[in-house]
């Protein structure tokens, strides 16, 4: 009988829920295994194959020339321009109207290029392609040469601004994966989704290094090893593009924030960045480069300054490096406002005007303006005095034209209605689920804790526990993720989902403390999330009667300047909380859906388990369920150093330094990059080198077997250091040069073969040039390690 209600009471709420009656729809056969996705076995040759994967676009030169002749100096400045949806719309949200006279004058008069964004809400397709149709009718049938307008959105974690869309885990999520084959099927359907609103160009992907945690866009990152970001990055790039990303289904990416925008000192968004040329091209340029040599056709500038020159005028970085070593072909835009913010924020010049030509020089081929007119009214003047040569205009539109006629839009800029179809299919939401699972990282895991059974009686707590936002952080549905209102009603958080897998009855909820926003905008020194207690006490009374207690902990949503915060400390609510909860003595698991590696020290290593869940997406809360449950065997792994400490910031290829042996504190982060459990284990052994020594014509062979030994299928990621043991540059301790992911059930063993170059033990010198030093190199796989010699 109390089985019969209790199946009752699932189908029930599942039904409320609007949950799938037969979970087998979002459950693939092996939910390890995933539906579609191929194992990687080398790291490297994926990227190889990313790499290369494009077709040569077609030669549009001539045509570019014509139109370039017939273009006066106002229609060249014009594609140079680019508005904010604002300038050809009135209305707030989803009431927002193209408004005809403000249309033509930016289309017609100024022959303004590109028009951007809707940061406030997230649009239907059919709003979208009503918007995006009056905007390609005007500039091809109303201006004089019909060039069509591009238009670009930030589709951060899939198509973010077209309601219905799938939603995947913000780029920190992806890089727990370390599922390149993932990455770059989200990217596809993000890139389908945004084309299929009509829209051909995503700002996107985030290739900033995340080595300061600090930072409140950190969770775009891929975390802070270059060579997982530049692998997953050149993957993003690829299912963005395509290999022709001309077809109906693919979008052009933007590089973004070229570069060293991720790094600033005081960890506050858009403030100074010290990095010397040698660790810039270490460790900020190598996911750039990937990408450009992926074929990515825009580059979107850092808003900040390095070394005391703002992104936007630096000559150096936008030219020398950008084109002339990488060989970027395609064009540069600005951050929103940068032109003006070298006047009022970094004062490198004295007015807007000189400003505009300092830019431009400095390589900015199309400005965000995007506000106002002033950019194309000064860059005109500006080349009407002599002071901008007009070859220096040429080269710009050039390579605007080149992206135009590269995605297709002069054959047919119009959104394409048969293509609404494609938003939100449930193979699409499938991929997104196993994404989520697979960035599942299971840290703690004491006495086999975890997975719970279905029958316990769990309290779930905590100011995340029953929000999609936390989930999902910024850059969803609007710019700062924090509309509750727009969050689809069918998709579980975690609270739902523990209670949809559990049974209601075995499921208590609590919320014991709350984050909230701050209204209005927020200063540098304040935080936007307010976090304010609820009902600790009610929470304690409700743990004494559970058996265990799910403790989910984390942050709101936020991005850019608002989510600046002071240190790293998780808020005084949240402390509160967990000290009460686990005081109590009742088995705690730690979950964490944050943006940042927010302070756990003493929470975490009172808890009995640890799941990092980062921001998942909407299918976050089913992901995390299935962990905590066993639906899901865990095999995320930490892209980034998760700090004990809010001053203990370190990266995990930190060198050995003195204190370690004097302080006894040392360098202990909280947990490691690359840590992640499994509910099976794994053995390593034969750790083998084809060559105890290489030259600079040779590869080196490196093989490792792994095994199953434990009960269950899982999903292993297999990591390769390189320690170069002696150099002229004091070297890091070690550096992540090769992984794999791979899948096997119990008992299975596989042998893995991964080749090495002599480019691969390479650094930058102090003269800024790769070099490969003579001498002895360690390479550690799980523990296991040996030695080689380069000569
Ligand atoms: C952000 C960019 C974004 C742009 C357009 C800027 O404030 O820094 O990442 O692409 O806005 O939304």
């Amino acid at each position: 009988m109390r089985i019969m209600a209790l199946v009752l009471a699932i189908a029930v709420l599942s039904l409320w829920l609007g949950l799938p009656s037969n979970r087998a729809a979002l459950q693939p056969q092996s939910a390890e295994r995933g539906p579609v996705m191929a194992d990687i076995e080398d790291s490297d040759l994926f990227f190889q194959n990313t790499i290369r994967a494009s077709r040569p676009p077609r030669d549009n030169s001539q045509k570019i020339d014509a139109l370039l002749k017939r273009m006066t100096i106002e229609e060249k400045v014009g594609q140079m321009t680019q508005l904010a949806i604002g300038m050809v719309a009135n209305g707030r949200d989803q009431e927002i109207q193209i408004d005809p006279a403000k249309l033509d004058k930016a289309i017609v008069r100024y022959g303004v290029g590109s028009i951007l964004n809707v940061a406030e809400q997230a649009l239907t397709p059919d709003k979208w392609h009503d918007i995006i149709r009056q905007i390609e009718e005007t500039a091809t049938k109303k201006t004089r040469l019909g060039i069509p307008v591009i238009y670009g959105i930030d589709s951060i974690h899939g198509a973010n601004y077209v309601q219905g869309a799938t939603l995947f885990p913000q780029e920190i999520g992806m890089a727990a994966t370390w599922n390149p084959e993932l990455m770059k099927r989200g990217s596809e359907i993000a890139a389908m989704e945004t084309r299929a609103a009509g829209i051909p160009w995503s700002f996107s992907p985030v290739l900033d290094i995340g080595r300061q945690p600090l930072w409140p866009r950190f969770y775009e990152t891929f975390g802070e090893d270059p060579y997982l970001a530049k692998v997953m990055g050149a993957a993003f790039v690829r299912g963005l593009e395509g290999s022709d990303v001309s077809s109906q289904d693919h979008v052009a990416a933007s590089l973004k924030h070229y570069m060293g925008y991720s790094f600033p000192l005081s960890g506050r968004d858009r403030t100074p960045a010290w990095i010397p040329e040698n660790y810039l091209r270490e460790y900020f340029l190598p996911t750039f480069d990937a990408a450009v040599k992926t074929g990515a056709h825009t580059v979107m500038v850092n808003s900040a300054e390095i070394n005391g020159v703002p992104g936007h005028i630096n000559r150096h970085i936008l030219t020398d490096i950008l084109r002339d070593e990488l060989g970027f072909k395609g064009f540069v835009v600005s951050d929103w406002e940068d032109i003006k913010r070298l006047v009022t924020v970094w004062h490198v010049a004295a007015n807007e005007k000189e400003a505009t030509r300092m830019a431009v020089m400095a390589g900015i081929d199309m400005s965000m303006v995007p506000l106002d007119y002033s950019f194309a009214d000064y860059l005109i003047a500006l080349v009407k005095e002599g002071a901008v040569p007009q070859s220096r205009i040429d080269e710009a539109v050039r390579r605007i034209l080149k992206v135009k006629f590269e995605l297709g839009l002069f054959e047919n800029s119009m959104p394409n209605a048969a293509l609404k179809s494609k938003i939100g299919l449930a193979e699409s939401r499938q991929a997104s689920l196993q994404a989520a699972r697979e960035s599942m990282t299971l840290l703690k895991n004491l006495n086999n804790l975890l997975p719970l059974a279905k029958n316990r009686k769990v309290l779930v707590t905590g100011p995340t526990a029953d929000s999609l936002i936390s989930l999902n952080n910024g850059w969803t549905y609007v710019w700062q993720g924090s509309e509750e209102s727009l969050y689809p009603r069918d998709r579980p958080t975690i609270r739902r989902a523990i209670e949809a897998k559990a049974g209601a009855a075995n499921v208590t909820y609590v919320p014991g403390t709350k984050i909230t926003r701050r209204p209005g905008s927020a200063s540098n020194s304040t935080p936007t999330d307010i976090e304010t207690e609820v009902d600790i006490p009610a929470a304690v009374r409700a743990a004494a009667a559970a058996d265990a207690v799910v403790l989910c902990l984390g942050e709101g949503s936020y991005t850019e300047t608002p989510g600046n915060i002071p240190d790293l400390s998780l808020g005084e609510p949240q402390r509160k909380l967990a000290e009460a909860i686990e005081a109590t003595g009742k088995p705690v698991v730690l979950v964490l859906a944050e943006g940042r590696p927010r302070i756990v020290n003493r929470i975490a290593d009172d808890a009995s388990a640890v799941l990092m869940a980062y921001n998942p997406g909407n299918e976050g809360g089913q992901a995390v369920a299935d962990v905590l449950f066993g639906d899901f065997n865990p095999c995320g792994k930490l892209p980034f150093t998760y700090p004990r400490s809010p001053n203990g910031l370190m990266t995990y290829d930190h060198k050995a330094f003195e204190t370690e042996r004097f302080d006894n504190a040392g360098i202990r982060p909280q947990f490691e990059f690359g840590d992640g459990l499994s509910y099976t284990t794994f053995s390593y052994k034969d750790l083998r080198l084809d060559r105890k020594t290489i030259g600079s014509n040779d590869q080196l062979s490196v093989s490792v077997t792994v095994t199953n030994t434990g009960r269950r299928a899982g999903k292993e990621v297999v990591q390769l250091y390189v320690s170069d043991l002696v150099a002229s540059l004091s070297p890091a301790g070690k550096r992540l040069k090769r992984f794999a992911k791979i899948y096997l059930e119990p008992g299975q063993s596989r042998t893995l073969t991964f080749k090495l170059r002599p480019d691969d033990l390479s650094f930058i010198g102090a003269d800024n040039k790769s070099v490969v030093e003579p001498g002895e190199f360690e390479i550690t796989i799980a523990g296991l390690k040996d030695k080689f010699e380069f000569k």
